[in-house]
């Protein structure tokens, strides 16, 4: 063994993918049962309906780099991915796009007319300067907007006072005064028309790639842990840095999410593959169909059954899966001194998701993963 990756993630299989086409000898252990991190999905037995095991994952790039590499692994759908909210009982189309605004204020602005109304509404904070979530989310799309669908749905999401969240969060997300509702801005995005686990099989599928599951890194029962191979080679870690150093410098705080996941005897329940719930009387934050993420199977896909999953988030303890960093103004002092021990650990190398406590998409995680291959792995 050349190197040991912690976590079959995005990060990691693209780490271990590219080690092993350049000859190395990788091993890549998971505590969990099966590869792919968050990005797993599989067939819900009873309809053959692919479920993406820890939420909706689309993909979606403008990286040409990143696009070419994915693209070794699978072909991509033309699935654009357009999101719905339901409001007040009624039904809005998100990102905040000239629609929503129309629908919302009962009119018929032109789009400079509706710019002008959001910077009225806005004028309170300036999105240059905006201190946090609350600020930003004002200043991008106004109060009563931002009370409509973001104040209570990042309540529920977050847990966290929306004053202590980072204002990038909502950045996330484009503001556009025409009616185009892509909820992404990226020049590629699509499904892995296979589904994302032949994806990530196909990245793990090589002669010097040796997968271990239901390895935990910090097992000292089993041979492939910290202890006993930190500092005898290279090796890549993409679970919890917290957890890495014994939580030394105290907890950050993850969110994670509770899946209700049910098979309906209707062909079609919301019309749509994802569907937001922003209000605070609903305990969830959206809920998922999976079969509209796939219209090119419907006639693999029962008519008269469907899958859906209802989403809700808390924050996470030692013992659930940390999906989210909520890097909270709270959060950033820990993280600075986490980095710190980072650079006496010799030879590991902190990435992913958990391992750089950043909010990555599967694109960001891949991009992240080939500069450290490039830049401080090949050397
Ligand atoms: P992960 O996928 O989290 O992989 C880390 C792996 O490390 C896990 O398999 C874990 O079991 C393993 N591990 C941790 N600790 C240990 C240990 N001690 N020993 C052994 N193994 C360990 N991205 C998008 O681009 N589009 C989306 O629509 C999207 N939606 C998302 C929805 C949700 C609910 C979540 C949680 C994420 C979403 N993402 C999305 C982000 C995407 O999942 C990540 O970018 C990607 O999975 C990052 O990969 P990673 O390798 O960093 O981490
Ligand atoms: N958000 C919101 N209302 C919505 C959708 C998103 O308030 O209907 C906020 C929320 O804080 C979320 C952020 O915008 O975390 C980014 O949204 P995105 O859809 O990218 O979140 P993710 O898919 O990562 O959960």
């Amino acid at each position: 063994m050349d190197m040991l990756v912690v976590g079959s993630g995005f990060f990691g299989l693209t780490i271990a993918e590219r080690a092993a086409d350049a000859g190395r000898k990788v091993t890549v252990i998971d505590r969990r049962h099966h590869i792919g991190g968050n990005a797993y999905s599989e067939n819900e037995p009873t309809t053959g309906i692919e479920v993406h095991r820890y939420g909706a994952h689309l993909f979606h790039t403008s990286n040409p780099t990143v696009w070419e590499y994915v693209n070794r692994f699978t072909t991509f759908t033309n699935y654009v991915h357009r999101v719905y909210s339901t409001h007040n009982g009624q039904v809005f189309a998100l990102p905040v796009n000239l629609h929503t605004i129309n629908q919302f204020f009962d009119s018929a602005y032109t789009p400079d007319e509706a710019r002008a109304l959001i910077r009225e509404q806005a004028g309170e904070f300036d999105a240059k300067t905006a201190a946090n979530f609350v600020e930003k989310g004002i200043a991008l799309v106004g109060r009563p907007l931002f009370e409509a669908f973001f104040a209570h749905y990042t309540a529920k999401q977050w847990q966290t006072e929306p004053e202590k969240l980072s204002g990038d969060i909502i950045s996330r997300l484009p503001v556009r005064y025409n009616y185009d509702n892509r909820y992404f801005n990226d020049t590629w995005e699509g499904l892995p028309t296979d589904g994302y686990t032949a994806w990530i099989e196909r990245m793990a599928d090589h002669p010097n790639i040796e997968v271990k599951l239901n390895v935990d890194f910090f097992d000292e029962s089993q041979p492939l842990n910290k202890k006993a191979l930190v500092g005898q080679l290279p090796i890549v870690y993409t679970g919890p840095v917290d957890r890495y150093f014994d939580y030394a410098e105290g907890e950050l705080s993850w969110r994670t999410l509770d899946f209700e996941e049910e098979v309906l005897e209707v062909g079609d329940f919301q019309g749509t593959s994802v569907m937001n719930y922003p209000d605070a009387d609903v305990p969830y934050t959206r809920i998922h169909e999976f079969k509209h993420f796939h219209p090119e199977r419907k006639d693999v896909y029962p008519t008269d059954k469907t899958v859906i999953m209802r989403e809700f988030s808390r924050f996470a303890t030692r013992d659930d899966e940390p999906y989210y960093p909520v890097n909270s103004t709270d959060d950033r002092s820990g993280l600075l001194a986490y980095r710190e021990l980072q650079k006496g650990e010799s030879d590991v190398h902190f990435g992913g998701r958990l391992g750089t406590y950043q909010y990555l998409d599967m694109h960001m995680a891949i991009g992240s993963a080939l500069s450290m291959w490039n830049n401080q792995l090949n050397v």
